[in-house]
């Protein structure tokens, strides 16, 4: 009878009288025995499982309650408890196991960067008198890997064992734009970069945007104007009390590269009655192919910054006393489409104003040298992207492509297996080979002394190819680089 209202004496329906029979029940005390191993929180609480942004440094800047719920949740040495099941002092002993499918790392790695491995030592001790120990912070670190997994096992002298749920190890960026002033053709939406980096394990965590002063172009000679500017809205930014866990993002008009003094000569009729010459402007034919590029003209890319240099005709046969200057005003740039009417490689010059039937023009002006799609200034947390080129719009998925390469330099790729990164990838190329920077070629051949073709372009498979191509993801080889990165120094203010 007794044995039957014991059973139920749990149960929520039990009349409570007959609860008093419990205290007829004698429990047997069993001797003390380890009863568990948890992940504290910051206050003190217990916590079986946990998510450890492992880049992060153990500072409540980073914590917001939800994403990083606590500070304990920031770092990578592991807060651990042991409790046993009564007071005394007992001996335990503590050992980290990565779960399967973590990242592995190659002893050169390993050897290279110590935030790569976790605490692969057992380690021994003995609970205060309280039956419980806080073990020390810096005993138990984990590795660099995003998604990488471990538990932790605490077994005491019986060899009971006990066990924490799944720690699961997570990357957190953070993200601020800088939107220029009046520019409007910013992506409304950076979703394809985040989805990209959580896909490889990283959180990409979005601040509130600021403006900053309008730039139409960024050449080699704006970047310090450039940086200034944008340093002025950044430093007003939420991204300050983020660092060095933040990365900028500049949006600009063109990010365009000028040349300068490019001569073009060509023969021509002029005189009263004559046509109009049309110089195109390009460089004197190639001697195998016979064809040359065009250059675009420097239009509309600087306030202060023009096309036009000089323009000369000297008569057939005709000396130095000859030359006659012909002023801007005949010279008119010809638009390669209606639809790009600042896009320019053709130069119309009114000659029915010179005297002599033949000679030549020579037309000196500034070109357009390249346009790049995206920067990632070394030495700081910022990139820009470009969201015009060649006078046209580049639309939010290519700013989205753009930002997931220059975000992926920042975070070291493609790896080159130097200093504290990954391995250098299978698919690595830099300068050498073409482009600027450390690059990928997968989708190329590994034998190429070169892989910055147009037919390269369109071979190329992966987001940190040397060129826009039109992907946004990261590719086999690189993919692994990027779960491996540690990313734990973050970045100093640019
Ligand atoms: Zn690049
Ligand atoms: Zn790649």
């Amino acid at each position: 009878m007794a044995t039957t209202k014991f059973k139920n004496a749990g149960n929520a329906t039990t009349n409570p009288v007959e609860n008093k029979v419990r205290k007829e029940i004698k429990i047997k005390v069993g001797p003390a025995g380890i009863a568990r191993i948890v992940f504290l929180n910051s206050d003190g609480t217990e916590a079986h499982t946990a998510k450890q942004f492992v880049n992060l440094s153990e500072s409540d800047n980073f914590v917001d309650g939800k994403i990083v719920p606590n500070v304990y949740r920031a770092g990578s040495e592991i807060r651990l408890k042991v409790l046993f099941n009564k007071p005394g002092t007992y001996p335990f002993m503590v050992k980290c196991e990565p779960l399967n499918g973590n990242a592995q790392y190659t002893p050169g790695e390993l050897a290279r960067n110590d935030r790569f491995a976790y605490q692969k030592e057992q380690k021994s001790y003995t609970t205060g008198s309280d039956g419980s120990l806080v073990l020390p912070l810096e005993d138990f670190f984990i590795g660099a890997a995003g998604k990488d997994q471990y538990v932790f096992r605490a077994t005491d002298t019986s060899g009971l064992t006990v066990s924490t749920g799944n720690l699961e190890v997570h990357r957190l960026i953070y993200y601020v734009e800088l939107k220029m002033r009046s520019l409007t053709t910013c992506a409304p939406s950076l979703a394809r970069v985040e989805e990209v980096y959580a896909k490889h394990h990283i959180k990409l965590l979005k601040l509130p945007a600021l403006e900053m002063a309008f730039m139409p172009n960024i050449g080699p000679n704006d970047v310090d104007k450039f940086q200034a500017e944008a340093r002025k809205a950044y430093s007003k930014s939420l991204a300050v009390g983020k660092q060095p866990h933040v990365v900028a993002i500049a949006y600009t008009g063109h990010l365009a590269v000028k040349r300068e003094n490019f001569r073009v000569l060509q023969s021509v009729v002029v005189g009263p009655g004559s046509a109009p010459a049309l110089i195109t402007i390009a460089a004197q034919p190639d001697a195998l192919t016979l064809t040359s590029e065009p250059y675009f003209l420097w239009y509309a890319l600087g306030p202060s910054e023009s096309w036009f240099v000089s323009a000369r005709f000297i008569k057939t046969g005709g000396s130095k006393a000859d030359v006659i200057n012909i002023p801007r005003e005949k010279c008119t740039p010809v638009p390669s489409s209606s639809a790009s009417p600042q896009a320019a490689y053709v130069v119309q010059i009114d000659v029915s104003a010179l005297p002599h039937p033949t000679g030549t023009i020579e037309l000196v002006v500034n070109i357009v040298d390249r346009m790049r799609a995206g920067i990632s200034f070394s030495g700081g947390n910022l990139i820009c992207v470009c969201t015009k080129a060649w006078w046209s719009t580049v639309d939010a998925k290519m700013q989205n492509e753009v930002i997931v390469h220059e975000l992926g330099h920042k975070i070291g790729m493609a790896a080159d297996g130097s200093g504290k990164l990954p391995d250098k990838t299978g698919s690595w190329y830099d300068d050498a080979k073409g482009h600027r920077g450390d690059h990928c070629f997968h989708g190329l051949s590994a034998t190429q002394t070169r892989y910055d073709s147009d037919a390269d372009l369109n071979l190329s498979k992966c987001v940190m190819y040397g060129a826009a191509n039109g992907l946004s993801d990261f590719c086999v080889n690189c993919a692994p680089a990027v779960r491996k990165v540690d990313l734990s120094d973050g970045w100093e203010p640019f």
